[in-house]
């Protein structure tokens, strides 16, 4: 008889896994591959942070039993993740306003919130930033949900279509949930002021909307507490909105897989009803969460000496990127470009969106083994002390 698998079909490959083989394949030496999501240092490896080290090593000599974990997680951990994204002093965590449980990474919090969300309001639509993340998508069609745009990135001024993306806003329907990069916007490096983040707090307010704060990449742009501003501009709105949040490139914890899910609600005692039906969707999921990677982050979080390091760590990887966006710039203009590519130094995060072709961005390819998303999306942090002149060669190769 027929294996019940003879009729299934091949799934289209992840186009940036299909970017990693290929540049695995590629034999050229000078090969680079800028296509990634994670930040390298300047030899080009994966940092294990010192802090992280210290943790580490304090835990394998405690060698813990290994018990099951509650379903939301260790508390150290989750009042940790609560003081980072709304202060210590927080008002909403003093009141018991926030419900924060452990997940798998970030894409684990959104997938968590997501099942959550399509319990609690069924019949919403999601809307996502054009462009966004390429999973958000994905994620929120797998928990159910229709997925829109709304618009955000404008090419032409490089930086984000305000007027657009508050229209939007401000004609959907109540209830629609709004996802929003909270600060570093991936893939566009494209972010909101401060005073237009108050305006899509208006908006969320008026229209009655479900705010969603995606914040993936906090302490990557200006600093841990100024990468906060959207998170606090909604705590001081007196909305109800959800936050995932991940350690994976602030602790360089890529494959440890810790992040959060935290809900603000109105009350304490709403709070404890939350928290109980977010537990049912984690309980028939994964049970509970994995200890280790959470635990190493509470660690360092929990002590004063720990918390310096890895602070002082965690902006060296801020400043190693910035470096490298004036240094591309520089490096672009003394190559002879005529194209003014300031606007990568005012882009934020890990990314920038070049203005490379799709066309362009296969020359550096084929010509050079450079390898980045057709999109001409970059990852800043690909870049190093050593391979910068000849990528900053290689595109003035291609755009002129
Ligand atoms: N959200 C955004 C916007 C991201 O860029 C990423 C990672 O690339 C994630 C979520 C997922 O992070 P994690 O690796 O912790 O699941």
């Amino acid at each position: 008889s027929a294996s019940i698998f003879a009729a299934v079909e091949m799934a289209p490959r992840d186009p940036i896994l299909g970017l990693n083989e290929a540049f695995n394949a590629d034999t050229r030496a000078e090969k680079v591959n800028l296509g990634v999501g994670v930040y390298y240092d300047d030899n080009g490896k994966i940092p294990l942070l010192g802090a992280v080290r210290a943790a580490e090593k304090t835990r394998l000599e405690a060698m813990p039993p290994r018990g099951y974990q509650p379903i939301e997680g260790a508390a150290t951990y989750n009042t940790a993740v609560q003081n980072l994204l709304l202060g210590k002093d927080s008002q909403l965590i003093a009141n018991g306003q926030v419900v924060t449980i452990e997940a798998l990474g970030g894409t684990g919090a959104l997938k968590v919130g997501a099942d959550y969300l399509k319990r609690l309001q069924p019949g919403a639509t999601v809307y996502i930033s054009d462009p966004s993340w390429e999973n958000h998508r994905a994620l929120f069609e797998s928990a159910g949900f229709p997925v829109e745009t709304y618009p955000y990135y404008d090419a032409a001024t490089r930086g984000v279509n305000f007027e657009g993306m508050k229209a939007k806003l401000n004609s959907l329907p109540a209830g629609s949930i709004i996802i929003l990069h909270a600060c570093c916007h991936n893939p566009t490096g494209a972010d909101l002021s401060d005073a237009q983040w108050n305006d899509v707090v208006d908006a969320c307010r008026s229209r009655g909307l479900i705010p969603f704060l995606d914040m993936a990449y906090q302490g990557f742009a200006d600093g841990i507490e100024a990468d906060a501003v959207a998170v606090r501009a909604f705590s001081a709105s007196g909305l109800q909105f959800f936050v995932s949040s991940s350690f994976s490139k602030s602790f360089s914890l890529y494959g440890e897989r810790v992040g959060a899910l935290s809900i603000i609600t109105a009350a304490k005692e709403e709070s404890a009803r939350v928290l109980s039906q977010v537990k049912r969707v984690i309980r028939t999921n994964y049970s509970n969460p994995p200890i280790h990677g959470g635990a190493v982050v509470a660690a360092v979080l929990n002590s004063p000496e720990l918390r310096q390091q890895w602070e002082d760590e965690l902006a060296g990887m801020r400043d190693r990127i910035r470096d490298m966006r004036t240094s591309l710039v520089e490096q672009l203009k003394a190559a002879g470009v005529a194209q003014d590519f300031s606007f990568v130094i005012k882009q934020r995060g890990m990314f920038s969106y070049t203005g490379l072709t799709a066309a362009q961005v296969e020359q550096l390819k084929t010509d050079f083994g450079i390898y980045a998303v057709s999109t001409g999306r970059i990852c800043l942090a690909a870049l190093n002390t050593k391979n910068i002149g000849y990528v900053a060669k290689a595109i003035a190769a291609v755009v002129k």
